[in-house]
């Protein structure tokens, strides 16, 4: 309100999270005129830096969206003189005190102070900071709420020593633990579509749905950046969190409201009704360096901050069930990779064959193959997709399987915000649902910890696939077990391609 100030206090300032998405965001709120007005920025990591430096290096990741006009550098500018650096420890409760101090000077006006801090440094140092900044740096009038980045643990265990540590100093209502998947547009336009048209929600059911997929894919490997991934694997890295998110999102019962904790609440639903995860209903795979057009690719394990015998997984495909009423054998497939050859984010839903067909007998196409699929495009390329069948215009009768199709940048011409730039926002204004709470992050590992202890017990070793390829084999035997064919092989109409 124009009665309080906001401090945003960026811990690990110097790092490349900060530089390439926080600054980025914050300047882009800025911009959009979404910031209160009386807000301060200050970063905060152990370099030796001054904040002449700091906006040096800020400045060159700012861009304005819509004009490059003269404004613009103003624009930067004004925003830059708000920025401010401070050099500390992340253990060391003086170093707080003295940031605190600093805070202080530009919360001035008798304003009531708020406080944001996103702790955008390494998991080890995580409680140290809430410690040294809940005791030395909080808001005595105002409030004040962690952003927490990923990784929450490694385990149910480790992640509910962290939820336990960090509640010795914070309230749950303080903790903003992000997935920056759930800050992607169409992610969020998921509640929308199947709520808001009458044609989704009644066959959003075991009853229309014969399965749906939840694909992620890089096209890229570590690349020397390796050492932080090693210790966690794509199942950690990507599903776990990300994918399952979308998952929960996709699947749960209709919420109350779009209140934060109604949705949070069908969340957890719907995650305690999953079965874990068994090993047999896994293939892992590790990308292999690959010779092509006289390239070659890499390794894995020729990335040098990897160890040369890790087992690892860059890649996996899973099949989950949901067991309620809802989605009773209805197999939910994800599978995420580095290394393939696209990059891409999906959600593909398959639905049932048509019962007792009409135009089954041939009409010029299998319709085995051509049910109806609604494919939600993630990234990149923005895109709502539905598949069905249309007559080819002309005398005689012959099908064509086709896609009505949404395509972002052809209908709105707005560039689509970061996610950084809406989960801000939403911490600074106290919107919780798109945050995650600790009984989901409970629920979200009992899913997979079982499965992640298996894979180390007994040193599961991964399919090699070549960098670049569309994965292991294994993962088509794994969906054929499931009567299911993965919607992202073969191929798309032109008007659907990245
Ligand atoms: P980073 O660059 O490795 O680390 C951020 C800062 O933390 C560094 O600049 C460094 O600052 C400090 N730091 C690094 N290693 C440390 C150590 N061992 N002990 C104490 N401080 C250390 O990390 P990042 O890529 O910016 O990511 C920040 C956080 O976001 C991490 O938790 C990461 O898992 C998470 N995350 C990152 C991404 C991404 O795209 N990069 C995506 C999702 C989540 P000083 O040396 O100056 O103190």
């Amino acid at each position: 309100s124009r009665e309080s100030t906001v401090s945003i206090t960026v811990v690990g300032a110097s790092g490349d999270l900060a530089k390439k998405k926080i600054f980025p965001a914050l300047f882009a709120l800025y911009y959009e005129g979404c910031l209160p007005k009386h807000f301060t920025i200050y970063g905060y990591a152990r370099s030796k830096m001054t904040t002449e430096q700091l906006r040096t290096t800020v400045c060159q990741t700012l861009t304005c969206r819509i004009d490059q006009s003269e404004s613009c550098g103003e624009i930067i500018e004004e925003f830059l003189d708000r920025c401010f650096y401070h050099s500390g420890h992340y253990n060391v409760e003086e170093d707080f005190a003295e940031l605190d101090k600093a805070l202080q000077q530009q919360e001035v006006g008798g304003r009531v102070a708020n406080r944001l801090f996103y702790l955008s440094i390494p998991p080890d140092v995580f409680v140290d900071v809430v410690r040294c900044a809940s005791k030395c740096a909080s808001s005595l009038k105002g409030w004040m709420r962690m952003i927490v980045e990923k990784p929450f643990g490694r385990d149910l265990e480790s992640s509910a020593e962290l939820t336990r540590d960090l509640k010795q100093y914070l309230s749950e209502e303080q903790i903003f633990r992000i997935d920056h998947y759930l800050g992607k547009e169409l992610v969020e336009d998921l509640s929308v579509l199947r709520f808001s048209n009458l044609i989704f929600e009644p066959l959003w059911s075991r009853q229309y749905i014969r399965n749906v997929q939840i694909l992620f894919s890089e096209d890229f490997g570590t690349e020397g950046r390796g050492g932080y991934f090693d210790n966690y694997g794509i199942i950690r890295d990507i599903m776990q969190n990300h994918l399952l998110q979308i998952l929960a999102l996709f699947a749960m019962e209709p919420p109350v409201s779009m209140n934060a904790e109604d949705i949070r609440n069908e969340k957890v639903k719907v995650l305690r009704s999953m079965r874990p995860l068994q090993l047999e209903d896994v293939v892992v795979g590790q990308y292999k360096s690959h010779v092509k057009g006289g390239i070659k690719y890499p390794g894995y394990t020729d990335d040098k901050t990897v160890p040369s015998n890790s087992i690892t997984p860059t890649f996996a495909a899973a099949a989950l069930f949901i067991d309620n009423a809802r989605w009773d054998g209805v197999p939910f497939l994800m599978k995420a990779g580095k290394a393939l050859h696209n990059r891409r984010a999906e959600v593909r839903v398959q639905f049932r064959h048509v019962p007792g067909n009409l135009f089954k007998r041939s009409f010029g196409m299998d319709l085995d193959q051509a049910t109806n699929e609604l494919v939600i495009r993630v990234q990149p390329d923005e895109a709502i997709y539905l598949k069905i069948n249309n007559k080819v215009p002309g005398l005689g009768m012959r099908l064509d399987h086709i896609n009505l199709n949404l395509l972002y940048a052809d209908r709105y011409s707005r560039e689509i915000p970061d996610a950084y730039e809406r989960l801000l926002l939403d911490a600074i204004e106290g919107e919780r649902r798109l945050f995650i709470r600790s009984d989901e992050l409970d629920a979200a590992w009992s899913i997979f910890t079982p499965l992640l202890k298996a894979l180390e017990v007994r040193r599961v070793a991964p399919e090699l696939y070549p960098y670049g390829s569309r994965g292991p084999t294994g993962a088509h035997y794994l969906a054929a077990k499931y009567h299911v064919r993965w919607g992202d092989v073969g191929s798309e109409p032109q008007n659907a391609q990245a």
